[in-house]
């Protein structure tokens, strides 16, 4: 009787497993497919090809843009925004008020209802949307690290990246104490999931990730939680590191790892609302100080504190 109970819980269990995966297969197979690009978007009287970009252009332009998942229910009202070269831009805002949608315009995973979006001066109606994506590299909130060596996770889109640029992005994420600590280093194993490292480790992984790529725009959502203050210090200072190579724009859930942003910018009723440093914002955003407040931060006081130091 135990011999076939056994056998009939198994075969429940696989049962189980499968429906599950066939729901998240199906899930993907049933994603909206992308409209249809024209076969040569061109800007009108522009060569993008050949197109010598002035390193002082905004990398991202969003200009008086529109957009609504439901056209009848706009999430972002004229949104004007910028992103310029070696500079950090922060977005901030209450939840829901619209900072992954100017994501995803920026991936182009949509289109802006009106307005436009301009990637080094160029708009993006006239760039396929892969040359777009081109310039652009994304570390969400879901990290994803996959079972092989520390390098294996780091060259993932690069696999035949020079050893000399895998250390460059190892020293600019500040990894070194994950390539000291890891037996074998760079070719250590991380396990399942990344089980060796914790989440803000991770988080670091996934940004040399990106650098290898050198983006001309790194867009970065900060992790809402699970860091704790040695990470988010080390965190910051990266995007201080980060945004001297190229645009970043965070995606701020915690004011304290922009509070040191060029700009920051205050989304609020689908609108940029304000826009400044955190000691200008302060002053003159109902928002953001209602923001800062929830989070218990005063005005910016001196440098960032030296790595691996909890405030
Ligand atoms: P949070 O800080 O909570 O992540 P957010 O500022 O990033 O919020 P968005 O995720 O951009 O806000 O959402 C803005 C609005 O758009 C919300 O009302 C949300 O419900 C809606 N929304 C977001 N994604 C979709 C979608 N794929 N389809 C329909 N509505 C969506």
């Amino acid at each position: 009787l135990v011999l076939p109970l056994s056998s009939v819980f198994r075969a429940v269990g696989l049962i189980q497993r499968g429906m599950g995966a066939y729901a998240r297969v199906e899930q993907a197979l049933t994603l909206p497919a992308e409209p249809v690009e024209p076969t040569t978007p061109r800007c009108p009287g522009t060569a993008p090809a050949v197109r010598v970009v002035p390193r002082e252009e905004p990398v991202l332009e969003l200009r008086d843009v529109t957009f609504g998942y439901d056209p009848d229910r706009p999430v972002l009202r004229g949104v004007d925004l910028t992103v310029p070269y070696r500079r950090q831009t922060a977005l901030v805002g209450r939840s829901g008020a619209g900072k992954s949608t100017v994501f995803a315009l920026v991936a182009r995973f949509y289109e802006p209802d009106s307005g436009a979006l301009l990637f080094d001066g160029l708009p993006a109606t006239g760039l396929t949307r892969a040359a777009c994506r081109a310039r652009i590299a994304v570390v969400d909130q879901n990290t994803h690290v996959v079972h092989g060596t520390l390098r294996d996770n780091i060259t993932y889109a690069v696999p035949d990246a020079p050893e000399a640029e895998v250390r460059r992005v190892v020293e600019l994420a500040r990894l070194d104490d994950v390539v000291r600590r890891l037996p074998g280093g760079l070719s250590g194993m991380l396990g399942e999931r990344g089980g060796t490292l914790s989440g803000g480790e991770r988080q670091r992984v996934a940004l040399a990730r990106a650098l290898l790529a050198r983006p001309r725009l790194l867009l970065l959502d900060e992790p809402t939680s699970h860091l704790d203050a040695i990470n988010e210090s080390a965190l910051a200072r990266v995007m201080k590191d980060v945004a001297g190579e190229c645009a970043l724009l965070v995606i701020a859930h915690r004011l304290s790892t922009v509070q040191h942003a060029d700009r920051i910018v205050v989304l609020e009723d689908g609108r940029a609302a304000a826009c400044g440093t955190h000691e200008e914002l302060l002053a003159v955003s109902p928002v953001y100080r209602e923001l800062a407040a929830g989070q218990m931060l005063r005005p910016a006081s001196g440098p960032l504190p030296a790595a691996g130091t909890a405030r």
